[in-house]
């Protein structure tokens, strides 16, 4: 008997790094359900070579196989099928949300890239894990290394995290040239290749305050012990400081292809001889910087986003997502990502938050004001 696995956003970065892992572990696991937005082409072929049992596609441009599921609500039954024990959400955006919270209240485990699910409603995703007997188990390399390093050690072992950050592609330019960066120079990431929105979240820095929202909600550790350190080479993975004073680090090559695997085995490891090997002496000089804040200030708004918590993240989330939409088609500049999700802030992120519709309704009034703020 193999396990079943939901791929959604089979489609995208993580997802085909996904169904690569998979196919490697056959032996473990079966592709049970895939879905995608629009790459109907893409979706096809991995549906003929997994043969999952259910294929969903939110907008079809054409009519799809009459075999497939077309509609928003694919999400929704792909993460709850019986058949299916691991979603693996790589889903980009708020959009994957309900998907994580109803495969948490349906007892499955969430291999969790959709980090903006848990920005937006750690709480709730919490509580349904707790109710459903669902887990969440990360995918993001930070939170993976995070998680090997705890190996099950308690939280109140805990002094500090350290997430790394590879600084992005404008670690070192000045804050003048920043402001009229172009949509190329931020998608040229210097030590991964991903999707389109988490390659310019990386280049504003706004990735990692969604990464430290992130560790707060997964690993229980309050804002003011979670910090981070540009450390360019993306060898060191994050860190971990025990009460102690005793420091641990995951290390290995920049792919995302081990946080993925380890997500399905954990607490397990099995052999994988298709990830690339660490070699220390051919990484090295491994170097560490302090994060240039007063650069990239979409990295202090999100990190106080967090600490106001309530909606205020969902707020941050959202205007972050309709800034970097706005920059990825052209019409607004490099430096107005930040301060538009600076404006949404101080205007919208009142509210405690506490229900779907309530964070919903406040990502929906920072949405339309980033839009003011930018197109009016
Ligand atoms: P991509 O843009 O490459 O892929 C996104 C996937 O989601 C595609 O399959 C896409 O379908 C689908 N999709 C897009 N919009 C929607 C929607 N509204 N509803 C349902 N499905 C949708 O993104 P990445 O793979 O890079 O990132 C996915 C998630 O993983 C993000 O949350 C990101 O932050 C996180 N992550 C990514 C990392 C990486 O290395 N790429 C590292 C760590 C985290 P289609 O192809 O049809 O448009
Ligand atoms: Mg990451």
């Amino acid at each position: 008997m193999t396990v079943g696995v939901a791929v959604l956003g089979s489609t995208g970065s993580i997802g085909q790094s996904t169904l690569r892992v998979l196919s490697r572990h056959s032996d473990k696991f079966h592709v049970a359900a895939l879905t995608a937005y629009s790459n109907a082409e893409l979706l096809a072929r991995q549906a003929l070579q997994t043969s999952a049992g259910f294929v969903g596609i939110i907008e079809a441009r054409e009519r799809p196989n009459v075999q497939w599921h077309a509609g928003a609500d694919c999400l929704t039954i792909a993460s709850t099928l019986p058949e299916v024990s691991i979603v693996v959400n790589a889903v980009v955006g708020v959009a994957g949300m309900d998907a994580t919270l109803g495969a948490l209240r349906a007892g499955k485990r969430v291999a969790l890239a959709n980090k903006e699910s848990l920005v937006v409603a750690g709480r709730l995703a919490l509580d349904a894990a707790r109710t459903g007997g669902g887990e969440i188990v990360p995918v993001d390399s930070e939170h993976s290394a995070i998680l090997q390093c705890l190996a099950g050690r308690r939280a109140s072992d805990i002094r500090r995290l350290v997430l790394t950050a590879s600084g992005g592609p404008f670690r070192d330019w000045g804050s003048d040239r920043l402001q009229d960066a172009t949509l190329a120079d931020a998608l040229r990431h210097p030590t991964w290749r991903m999707g389109r929105k988490i390659s310019v979240d990386s280049a504003t820095l706004a990735n990692k305050a969604l990464e430290v929202i992130e560790a707060h909600y997964l690993f229980g550790v309050p804002y003011d012990r979670i910090e981070v350190v540009v450390h360019p080479q993306s060898i060191v993975h994050s860190m971990v400081e025990f009460v102690d004073g005793s420091v641990l680090a995951q290390v290995g090559v920049p792919s995302m292809e081990l946080p993925i695997l380890y997500a399905l085995t954990h607490p397990l490891r099995v052999e994988d001889l298709g990830i690339d090997r660490f070699d220390a002496v051919t990484s090295s000089p491994l170097t560490f910087e302090a994060v240039r804040g007063e650069d990239f200030p979409a990295f202090a708004l999100g990190v106080e986003a967090g600490r106001r918590g309530g909606v205020a993240p969902a707020v941050f989330n959202a205007a972050n997502e309709c800034a970097v939409g706005l920059f990825l088609d052209g019409r607004i500049r490099f430096g107005d990502i930040s301060r538009a999700i600076d404006a949404a802030l101080s205007r919208a992120a009142s509210g405690a938050g506490r229900t779907r519709e309530e964070l919903l309704a406040a990502d929906a009034a920072a949405r339309a004001l980033v839009k003011e703020y930018c197109l009016c």
